[in-house]
């Protein structure tokens, strides 16, 4: 409803007729190669872990995603989260297909909404991008994870968003072997860390994370 009641305006440029324009579509910046071969993060060259990644223990056996997170990217994210808009959906699908390569995995999954939030709308992006993604590369939908009620991660540091999240997930009921994980943001990977563990600890041998937005620092 709300999408037709809405003046139609690009949410990145506020112009034109559409929520998002063809120039700011064409406009979102792709992360292409070299990466991080675990964690995604561009590099100068081709490295197996990187600045970002090496000295951690990760869950997951690689992480993807299609744009970084810029000004453009963050109007187009927040859009998506607060109003319901159909088509920044269909685009965020649109340029992860573009993007990253098909998975080689036997099911996709998503970061289960905050239960204080998230689920209250009804609206949870992380949710709709995986059904979109997992139609499109034929893979089976999955939700083994459920998610307690944290504290925000806004405004804390990156040790303490790590501590933030241990814990904060955990699988009722078995996980497949190898999965897709799916959420909108990979920030400091805080999250998809602790959401793999989840599923490792439920049965799944191997993990990949599929973001539509990244930060690069
Ligand atoms: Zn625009
Ligand atoms: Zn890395």
């Amino acid at each position: 409803m709300l999408d037709l009641l809405l003046p139609q305006r690009c949410v990145v440029c506020g112009r034109g007729a559409t929520q998002l324009c063809s120039e700011c579509l064409v406009g979102l910046p792709r992360i292409e190669p070299p990466l991080c071969e675990r964690c995604g993060l561009p590099t100068a060259w081709p490295v197996r872990r990187c600045r970002e990644c090496s000295g951690r223990r990760l869950a997951f056996a690689s992480a993807r995603s299609a744009v970084r997170y810029d000004a453009a990217v963050r109007s187009l994210v927040a859009a998506w989260k607060e109003r319901e808009l159909r088509r920044l959906a269909a685009a965020a699908v649109s340029v992860v297909l573009e993007v990253v390569p098909p998975p080689r995995a036997g099911a996709v999954t998503f970061i289960p909404a905050d239960p204080d939030r998230g689920l209250r709308r009804g609206h949870h992006p992380p949710r709709k991008l995986a059904e979109a993604l997992a139609r499109e590369w034929e893979l089976p939908l999955v939700a083994p994870l459920r998610r307690r009620a944290a504290k925000r991660q806004r405004g804390l540091s990156r040790a303490e968003r790590r501590c933030n999240v241990a814990g904060l997930f955990a699988a009722r009921e078995n996980a497949p072997s190898s999965l897709v994980l799916v959420d909108d943001v990979f920030t400091s990977g805080a999250t998809a860390n602790a959401a793999s563990s989840a599923l490792r600890k439920a049965g799944a041998h191997r993990v990949e994370v599929v973001t539509f937005a990244r930060v690069v620092r």
